[in-house]
């Protein structure tokens, strides 16, 4: 019982100390700037060093915690007792399990769920939890030291709480709706936090509680406390306590909607945050159809993110809530109702852009308000309902804006959001040289609502031929079909791919980004000696829109996606072919015949290979031997008796087509020559052929460094062909 009651608590209570002092507004600094370059260009107005919400180098003081619970160092009443500990700053947690706070926005713990937990404590672990339980304005609270709460009250049961203590003042809003305390027994301390509980009255008052009911609709506002007497403050009104604790607390007094809600914040707290923790508030008016909102992945994730979304929402032009950005595009692998404490305040990006792009806010109320209907289990379902298109259509959409990088850069002209996506393995692929070919992949293992990157640039003039294949939406393979070892692309079931979706970002030398859908394409090429097709970047995105499926990953069946890129050319390719008859029974004569050629691609008939018709060929013929005399020259036309292949694409496992070229060329010419005093007719034979490798005559091959220097002898028919091709690059 024990453990299965930590595991549900591990989950749960928000944070403030990172977000405390609210920033100046940052709309002033250059976009291209990064934004921890922007506070600093703001100034002495940032009153700390900004950390950004992603895991440093030492663990949270809660992932330490956890990590000795799960190595059974400690017991799960412990566990508990330090993890509140930790979101008090209590003296009381041991140095081993003091870790890096300082990123975190709230507390992971979940007081109302310690509440409802507590009675299963041992009486020594209830002594201690119970002070943290009662509001800080009662005698017995954390805020109230040498007093005790009433031991005679149920614990089980709110309230707990004793008499009011002493020295506490408060000041309400105009709106009616809120009442801010702070502790004024100290004179000077006391002057500034009424100053400060003043201050904040006026941003309720004046930005957040009008935005927040005109989002989260009228009949949702925070819930009467009245029910909760005698911890209530004294009457129905929000209360919101200024302390010393070192993340912010939103704690309802209920484990379940809809409950009431007192706010414990630092005393500085700043507009942004006060946002976020107000907006708890109204989320925990709604009844949800599928449980508490302290459940974690159902609710709890939506709850952190459309708090965090708050912030921006209600003050648009401060940018506190991008600290949170980077713990979820560092992350695109991971699940969007993932929570760990970081990836929920990033995952406010999702309700970001679903307001962004469509300039309607009220679509993140709708949310919450579908939470409610009894056939919606969870937040994921909520949204599916009420966006356009459900997660099908968004989910890809969501993931390209994530890029916030070239073509798609809306982020930043919303919200001077610098901060984009990480590829799968945080760089961006450039090879200095290609050849012969390089072979890249990346990995595609994608639970529920996650996406993975991939970038690479091509700025080597011997990147010539670039291959996408598709092993995110279709079973990607090498597989001899007959013609040695060739990548195959099989339809995934409709179980396999579902949910999958592949993005390309593509980018061509002297034209405008195109934003592309290749999900159907099982491969895609390019031939980078063409102008047209000078692939200059590629960003690949794969993702996965199923929400439904908690099990199932969207997974590379067989191969992962790979770039095939090979310094293969595949535009033009000009040299020579010297093609020689061999001395045979029926002709003691050698007939010479050498070409000057230029192979043209064939844009009709190239693909995966690539095929050329002659464009220009200058021959010269000659025979020697058999007191035999003659030559001439003559001019090639490029009819179909003259083709030229090259297998741009096949794998190096494929022995026989392995960067093969094929062709044949024919001139069937009618010269005389003279031998032996004797004028003779004769046809010229062929000037060019290289065998098709299937055919057991041997392949010829473009080299490691690109070009042909290849010797061909054809026994049966007589004639050694040496051809020398270099590949061309179209101006
Ligand atoms: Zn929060």
């Amino acid at each position: 019982m024990r453990a299965k009651f930590a595991a549900t608590l591990a989950g749960a209570l928000v944070a403030c100390a990172l977000l405390a002092q609210d920033l100046p507004p940052t709309t002033d600094a250059p976009q291209t700037q990064a934004p921890a370059l922007q506070s600093q260009a703001a100034g002495a107005r940032v009153p700390q060093i900004r950390r950004h919400l992603e895991r440093t180098t030492r663990p949270s003081s809660f992932a330490l915690i956890s990590e000795a619970l799960a190595l059974g160092q400690i017991s799960a009443e412990t566990a508990l007792l330090y993890r509140v500990f930790a979101t008090f700053g209590d003296e009381r947690l041991p140095a081993a399990y003091v870790g890096d706070d300082s990123a975190l926005v709230e507390s992971p713990v979940n007081l109302a769920a310690v509440r409802v937990a507590l009675p299963t404590l041992s009486a020594e672990a209830q002594a201690a939890l119970r002070p943290f339980l009662v509001p800080p304005i009662y005698e017995g609270s954390w805020m109230a030291p040498g007093t005790s709460a009433p031991s005679a009250r149920r614990l089980d049961t709110p309230p707990m709480c004793g008499r009011q203590a002493t020295g506490w003042e408060w000041v309400q809003t105009s709106n009616g709706k809120v009442r801010i305390w702070w502790l004024g027994l100290q004179p000077d301390a006391g002057q500034a936090d009424a100053a400060h509980a003043t201050e904040m009255a006026s941003w309720i008052d004046n930005d957040i509680w009008p935005r927040l009911v005109e989002v989260m609709q009228e009949g949702h506002q925070p819930v009467s406390d009245l029910s909760q007497a005698p911890c209530n403050g004294g009457n129905g009104l929000l209360d919101v306590y200024l302390t010393d604790v070192p993340h912010c607390v939103a704690d309802p007094y209920l484990a379940c909607g809809p409950s009431p809600v007192y706010v414990l914040v630092a005393r500085n707290t700043g507009r942004q945050t006060l946002a976020h923790e107000i907006m708890h508030a109204f989320q925990y008016s709604y009844k949800l159809a599928g449980g508490c909102l302290s459940d974690n992945e159902k609710y709890r994730w939506w709850g952190e993110a459309t708090a965090q979304w708050a912030m921006d929402y209600v003050y648009p032009s401060r940018q506190g809530e991008q600290d949170a950005a980077p713990a979820f595009l560092k992350y695109p692998e991971v699940a969007l109702n993932t929570f760990n404490e970081y990836h929920e305040y990033g995952a406010y990006l999702l309700p970001f852009y679903i307001h962004r792009s469509t300039g309607n806010p009220f679509t993140i109320g709708l949310s919450w308000a579908t939470c409610e209907a009894s056939d919606v289990p969870d937040a994921l379902h909520a949204i599916d309902a009420v966006v356009d298109g459900g997660f099908d259509r968004l989910w890809p959409e969501f993931v390209l804006h994530n890029w916030n990088g070239a073509p798609v850069d809306d982020y930043q002209h919303w919200d001077s959001l610098a901060y984009h996506a990480s590829t799968y393995d945080g760089s961006v692929y450039n090879p200095p040289q290609v050849a012969p070919d390089l072979e890249l992949s990346f990995p595609v293992d994608l639970p529920r609502l996650s996406a993975t990157y991939a970038h690479y640039k091509f700025t080597t003039d011997d990147a010539r031929s670039v291959a996408f294949w598709n092993g995110a939406t279709f079973q990607l393979d090498k597989r001899d079909l007959g013609e040695g070892v060739m990548y195959t692309e099989d339809p995934l079931s409709a179980e396999e791919g579902k949910g999958g979706f592949v993005r390309a970002l593509v980018k061509v030398e002297g034209k405008p980004w195109s934003i592309e859908n290749w999900t159907e394409r099982p491969w895609v090429t390019f031939c980078r000696d063409m102008a047209d097709e000078r692939l200059e970047e590629l960003v690949l995105i794969v993702s996965n829109s199923d929400f439904q499926d908690y099990g199932r990953h969207l997974k590379a069946k067989t191969l992962p996606p790979t770039v095939w890129v090979s310094n293969l050319g595949c535009w033009q390719w000009t040299g020579t072919v010297e093609a020689t008859s061999l001395v045979s029974p029926l002709s003691d004569f050698v007939e010479h015949i050498q070409t000057e050629v230029t192979w043209k691609r064939d844009p009709v008939f190239s693909g995966l290979a690539v095929h050329y018709t002659l464009g220009e060929g200058a021959a010269s013929w000659w025979v020697t031997g058999g007191d035999c005399t003659g030559s001439g020259s003559y001019t090639l036309d490029g009819g179909s008796d003259n083709s030229f292949w090259t297998e741009n694409h096949t794998p190096r496992e494929n022995g026989l087509y392995y960067r093969a070229i094929l062709g044949g060329g024919y001139c069937f010419r009618d010269v005389s020559m003279t031998c032996s005093g004797y004028q003779f007719d004769h046809q010229l034979g062929n000037w060019f052929e290289a065998p098709d490798p299937g055919s057991g005559q041997g392949t010829s091959r473009v080299k490691p460094d690109g070009t042909v220097d290849a010797t061909f002898t054809d026994t049966n028919g007589g004639r050694t062909y040496t051809i020398k091709l270099t590949p061309q690059r179209q101006p």
